[in-house]
């Protein structure tokens, strides 16, 4: 039978198969006298925490464990895909514990973006899904916008508490720690120190805070309400904005469809000819058509000429589905989670977005 190892940072079970799950370590640590794991061995050396990923069934284990301690959890957000990395199910674990939102890559917004409505639709949208946070703080972990207030507001949130950040894979959880060790100017072994959760295998990683109490990073999980599910890298290039958001005005009239790449579909059903403000990736094709020829163009071209999907590449075409909207006085925008937005200002006109069902598709009180 194969030897069990285990990591002796974390002490949690080594596998050599695949480097963004928890407890990896390359086959070559093993003959080592002492075998760590990737994640410890990295914030060891050069003091960074690496991303590690973990299932829905791991995760739920996770945060049942977390109901019974006395926390501060931060919950980190990708601010373009609210949706896509919200962790549905999480509030039921939070018991009594005060939670921060904090909505990260606020850079790739455009400079029009009303942070004011921004932070409330949040706040809203979270409240919708069922967790109340104390406080939301918009952040970006590349320009270092916000991170100062993050950091104050969880010394002033925490209480003496411990503090557990959490998120799903790829909101910039583990940039933000990095940025958190680069404050505390922390380095060598003494950083880590490790907490397992009772019932569980899984192995987090505590950064001191110097009273005692500890800052956790938690394995992000994979959530499969994202974009990122339903393409290869190749298509997700292309609709992952890399900087800042630039506006695209459409005049349209009614009767009039814009395709996103193929992978969502807005109509225009009814109202006065005005302009439309697309929000998405720099480098995302958009196609104009008629509504009447929308099927049609779709079910023979999605995945050729509107791309991503790459047919290609092996990447599924989708059914979309349709989701209806009627706008009032105030301007609107239709969200499309992880792809963008359509800004909308024609009182009463009425819409419809399409988008595969994996993805959330919702309207908000325009942030611009
Ligand atoms: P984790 O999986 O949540 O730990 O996320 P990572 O820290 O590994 O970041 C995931 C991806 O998002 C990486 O490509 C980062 O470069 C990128 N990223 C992280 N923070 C930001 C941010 O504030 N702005 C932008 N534009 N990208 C970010």
């Amino acid at each position: 039978s194969k030897e069990e190892w285990h990591c002796s940072g974390c002490g949690v079970s080594i596998q050599t198969e695949d480097p963004k799950k928890l407890g990896y370590a390359p086959e070559s640590a093993l003959k080592r006298d002492v075998v760590v794991c990737k994640r410890c061995y990295r914030l060891k050396h050069y003091n960074e925490i690496e991303p590690v990923s973990i299932g829905d069934e791991d995760f739920q284990a996770m945060f049942a464990s977390l109901h019974h301690k006395k926390a501060l959890i931060v919950k980190v957000v990708d601010v373009v895909d609210f949706y896509g990395s919200w962790i549905s199910g999480a509030q039921r674990f939070v018991g009594k514990n005060p939670v921060l939102l904090v909505a990260n890559k606020v850079d790739l917004l455009p400079k029009s973006t009303n942070r004011n409505k921004l932070t409330n639709w949040l706040k809203k949208s979270a409240s919708d899904l069922g967790l109340k946070p104390l406080e939301v703080k918009l952040m970006s972990t590349v320009t270092g916008e916000g991170i100062d207030d993050v950091a104050l507001t969880i010394d002033d949130m925490r209480r003496g508490r411990d503090v557990y950040v959490v998120g799903c894979t790829n909101v910039g959880k583990s940039s933000f720690i990095n940025r958190i060790l680069a404050m505390h100017g922390q380095t060598g072994e003494a950083m880590i120190t490790t907490s397992h959760f009772p019932g569980t295998t899984l192995a987090m990683i505590d950064i001191p805070l110097g009273d005692g109490k500890s800052l956790v990073d938690t394995p992000g999980l994979v959530n499969r309400h994202q974009y990122a599910h339903l393409l290869s890298v190749k298509g997700l290039k292309e609709i992952t904005p890399k900087k800042e958001i630039k506006p695209i005005v459409y005049q349209l009239k009614e009767g009039q469809t814009l395709f996103l790449g193929g992978l969502a579909r807005f109509d225009f059903v009814k109202g006065a000819p005005s302009s439309f403000i697309v929000y998405a990736a720099n480098r995302l094709h958009i196609h104009r058509t008629k509504m009447e020829k929308a099927d049609d163009l779709y079910s023979k071209h999605g995945g050729e000429l509107l791309v991503p999907p790459y047919k290609e590449d092996g990447e599924q075409v989708r059914p979309l589905v349709k989701h209806s909207f009627k706008v009032g006085k105030e301007p609107m925008d239709i969200v499309f989670s992880g792809l963008g937005w359509i800004r909308i200002q024609t009182e009463g006109a009425i819409v419809e977005a399409h988008a595969p069902k994996e993805v959330g598709v919702a309207i908000r009180r325009s942030i611009h």
